[in-house]
């Protein structure tokens, strides 16, 4: 039952970050991978990327990528930051680096530009075909059948499938249609806080405006803005609020509420973002979303990875990094084990304790960014250690 057939298609849900590296590792096995991607093709249309514009690859995920021959050309697009550049309300601005020297940093990189090249090279396998426009609505895992809404006709099919791999992120169909069955878990904790992306435009001739090698930190107590570099010499802002009270998304109302809070808060922010209101009141206000699931299979028939798993809040920078280290253990599985079912029992039974422990240790480090790194006794520790 469920043999692990390399003559066999693979249906895999979503060409995201994740859906498309693992359909690179499916290739590389041998099998034949249909993607369904429910966005149209953002190499050929305006697609809002979705969440953020830049995200942080680190160790983990760049290993990932070496796997499948692909670290180095992202390396090349990506920007070294060797340290929480921390700007706090008044004085100096300090450096605290994330290792001992500067061969220890994480690296900021374009979201659209990596989804882009990995969709490219899952295609350039010739095993890999993604269909754009393809919502998976339901599951029924008994029939093995997807029930697939065709976004340009709006017409709904059934597809059978084998075997499926839900990559579909944190609002997982898959996931959905797994919590139904008798003893599946499935809980959302969403946090009271939301996040709005700014934008620091490049100086003269694509220069930074702040130094380029670093994950700058306005740290303010219950909210924060960050900044991450961009190829172009530009920065991506994030700030992160809470929705509700005296200072959230709720009471900054107005474009002259926003501009005071700013001047008050993040001073030596406000000359570089000259599109602040704007970006406010037109860039949309984004959750973040805690999941946590299980089991993440039904028996041989379906599994869910990435985010469609084990959403985590983005404050250890480590969800993508953690859905691209589920590709690499799944990929590893699979060339030892000869059935589905066995193969994916043990992703679970080794993934589930890590992906719950960077939940955990995500929505801590919020604390931490927010409030911790601009502490007397915090910036005191990191000097000793700099020592
Ligand atoms: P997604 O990227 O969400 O991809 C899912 C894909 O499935 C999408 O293409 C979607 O269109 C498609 N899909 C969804 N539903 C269906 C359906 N029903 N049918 C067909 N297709 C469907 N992680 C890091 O490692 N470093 C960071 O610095 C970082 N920063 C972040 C900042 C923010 C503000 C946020 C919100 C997250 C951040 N993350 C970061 C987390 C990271 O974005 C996710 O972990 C990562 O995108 C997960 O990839 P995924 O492929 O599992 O899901």
């Amino acid at each position: 039952m469920h043999a692990l057939d390399r003559t066999q298609t693979v249906t895999l849900a979503g060409a995201g970050l994740v859906g498309s590296l693992m359909a690179m590792f499916l290739a590389r096995r041998g099998f034949q991978v249909e993607v369904l991607e429910r966005r149209p093709d953002m190499r050929r249309e305006t697609v809002e990327a979705g969440r953020s514009i830049n995200l942080a690859i680190s160790a983990r995920g760049l290993y990932a990528l070496k796997q499948v021959g692909l670290e180095d050309e992202a390396r090349r697009h990506a920007i070294p930051m060797r340290g929480r550049m921390i700007h706090p309300l008044s004085g100096e601005l300090t450096l605290q680096p994330y290792g001992k020297d500067d061969s220890q940093h994480i690296n900021s990189i374009s979201r659209a530009w990596l989804n882009q090249f990995l969709m490219t090279h899952a295609e350039g396998t010739g095993k890999v075909r993604i269909r754009f426009k393809q919502r998976i609505q339901s599951v029924d895992f008994d029939t093995g059948t997807l029930s697939v809404l065709d976004e340009p006709s709006g017409t709904t099919r059934e597809e059978r499938v084998p075997v499926l791999l839900g990559a579909d992120g944190s609002g997982s169909a898959v996931r959905q249609a797994m919590a139904k069955l008798p003893g599946n878990t499935s809980t959302q904790d969403v946090l009271s806080h939301g996040y709005k992306e700014l934008s620091i435009p490049a100086g003269p001739g694509g220069s930074f405006r702040m130094e380029k090698h670093a994950l700058h930190i306005w740290p303010r107590g219950t909210f924060m803005l960050i900044a991450l570099p961009n190829e172009d010499g530009s920065f991506t802002c994030t700030l992160f609020l809470p929705f509700e009270g005296p200072v959230s998304f709720a009471s900054l109302d107005s474009p002259s509420k926003v501009t005071a809070f700013f001047q008050e808060q993040f001073p030596d922010a406000v000359p570089l973002i000259p599109t602040l209101t704007h970006d406010f009141f037109h860039n949309p206000t984004g959750h973040m979303v805690t999941v946590k699931s299980a089991p993440w299979h039904v028996e041989g028939r379906a599994l869910v990875l990435g985010d469609a798993a084990h959403a985590i809040v983005p404050f250890f920078g480590q969800g993508m990094n953690c859905g691209f280290e589920d590709c690499v253990a799944l990929d590893g599985l699979l060339a030892r084990h000869s059935r589905w079912e066995d193969a994916f029992e043990e992703f679970f039974r080794l993934r589930k304790p890590n992906a719950d422990a960077i939940a955990d240790m995500a929505v801590e480090n919020f604390i931490e960014m927010r409030d911790s790194t601009a502490s007397p006794r915090f910036l005191l520790e990191k000097q000793v250690e700099k020592v």
